[in-house]
Order: C-alpha cells, then structure tokens, then sequence
C-alpha cells in the first residue's frame, strides 16, 4: 500500500502538469505557425479516434462478447454510454443558441463541455489508480504502474488528450480576446478536465468501485465530442446547424452506431 497522500499529490501533478503542457503546446503552435484551427480540429480528430477505440476497450466493448444477455452488467454499459452521449449531446445545443451574448461566452462554454466530456473517463483512471495505490505491494507510485514506461505513458497521454479539449475550445475562440482573459479560461477548462482524476483516485483509494461503467460513459460521451471536433474542419459555423438539426444529427449517429453494435452481438 502506498499512503494516501502521497499517492494522491503524486497522481495530481501527473495529472495536471500534462494537460496544462498540452494546452499551451497547442496555443503556443497556433501563435507561431499560424495554421488554421481547422487543420488543429482534424488532428484532435485523430486523437479522438484512437481515445475512442481505447476507451471503448476499457469499457469491455459495452459487453458485446456476451451476446444477447441483456444481464445487468451489459444493460449498465449500454444505457451509460447512450447516457454519456446525450448528455454532451445536450449540452452542445448551447453551440445553437443564437441568444448567446457573445462569441467569447459560447468559446468558455463549449471548452467547459468538451472538458467535461473527457472528464467522465478521467473518473475511471482515476478509479484504477486509486484502487492499485490502495492495494499494491510495491513501494512507490512508479513501481504500481510498471515502471517509468507507464508512467510515461500515462503522461503523453493526458497531454494529448488535453489538445483535444483545447482545439475544441480554441476552434470556437475569437481571435480578440485579451491573453490574460484566455489565461483564466484555459485554467478552468484545465481543471475541469482534471478534477475528475483526482476525486476518482480519492474515492477508489477508501472504496474500490468498478471503473469499467465510467469508460462506457466516457466513451459515449467522446462520440458526442466527435460531433464538435469535426464541425470546423469543413467550415462550418455553429449557427450553421440550428437545435432541431444538431439533435437530428446526434440521434443519426447514435443510431448508427447501436445498430451495427446490435449487429455484433449476434456473432458473439
Ligand atoms: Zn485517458
């Protein structure tokens, strides 16, 4: 066992010193090479395509090896992940609200949901860190994991994962907002990302709960943040898509990807 506060402070910097080093790495390359945001969406893109795949292994694929069960186990996976997506789905309808006083405001907002979105999975690393700091044999927090490779590991990971949030937030960004005034807001955004960890490694240090629920809902959720990435690659403005199309959009994804999931429950 590792002692709780060292275990914590160890897990927090781990934390937070990547996302705040993603995010700036992103805005300090946009300031120095002047790329569009555009081609900055089509790289969290990509990103997000491999935290989805992952994720979605860490959620044990919503259950699909167990075929038609319909047990407890399965239903929790799939009405998580559905919920994860409506919930971000939801909250992207704010990027509709032509009622908005400013473009600043929808930016913070937006940054806040995408920060969220990628939070809920941050819950469940939190999770399994905690519960393997609480039950480990090992001596310090690098030998929990692995060694310096998974500690690593986890480090590029979260900073990546951080650009994703921050290309969302900086693709909806006005050009004229005062640096101090972005400094605040990459704060919040960072921590909202972060919190999630931290309060996961509290919670499962004391009380080890299943992390898999937590992934299915994050992976939901990052399928919704698909959805926001994508849209200034081509162009696109959000007042371009009114509610009524965002939701319409939204549901035909989730359709999609349900059914050929329902298919997949058949073979196995
Ligand atoms: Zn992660």
């Amino acid at each position: 066992m590792i002692e709780f506060s060292v275990s914590f402070i160890e897990f927090t910097l781990a934390t937070l010193i990547p996302i705040y080093t993603g995010m700036l790495s992103v805005i300090v390359i946009g300031k120095v090479t002047h790329l569009n945001t555009r081609y900055f969406s089509a790289f969290a893109l990509g990103l997000l395509l491999w935290f989805f795949f992952d994720t979605m292994n860490d959620a044990v694929q919503l259950g699909v090896n167990e075929g038609y069960t319909f047990d407890f186990h399965q239903t929790c996976l799939v009405l998580l992940f559905v919920t994860g997506f409506l919930l971000l789905t939801l909250l992207g309808t704010t990027r509709t609200n032509d009622n908005l006083t400013g473009k600043n405001k929808f930016s913070i907002l937006v940054g806040i949901f995408a920060a969220f979105g990628m939070g809920i999975h941050s819950f469940g690393e939190g999770l399994e860190f905690g519960a393997l700091a609480a039950g480990t044999q090992a001596a310090t927090v690098v030998d929990a994991i692995g060694g310096v490779g998974g500690g690593v590991s986890y480090f590029l990971h979260k900073l990546l994962e951080s650009t994703i949030v921050i290309v969302v937030f900086l693709a909806a960004s006005s050009l004229d907002v005062s640096t101090q005034k972005q400094v605040r807001q990459i704060s919040v955004i960072g921590l909202i990302f972060a919190i999630p960890s931290m309060v996961g490694e509290a919670v499962a240090y004391y009380m080890p709960m299943n992390a898999t629920y937590f992934f299915a809902m994050g992976a939901g959720a990052a399928l919704s943040v698909a959805l926001y990435v994508v849209r200034p690659i081509f162009g696109g403005r959000p007042e371009d898509v009114d509610f009524s199309q965002w939701m319409r959009i939204s549901f035909s994804v989730l359709l999609g990807f349900l059914l050929l999931y329902g298919a997949a429950l058949f073979h196995s």
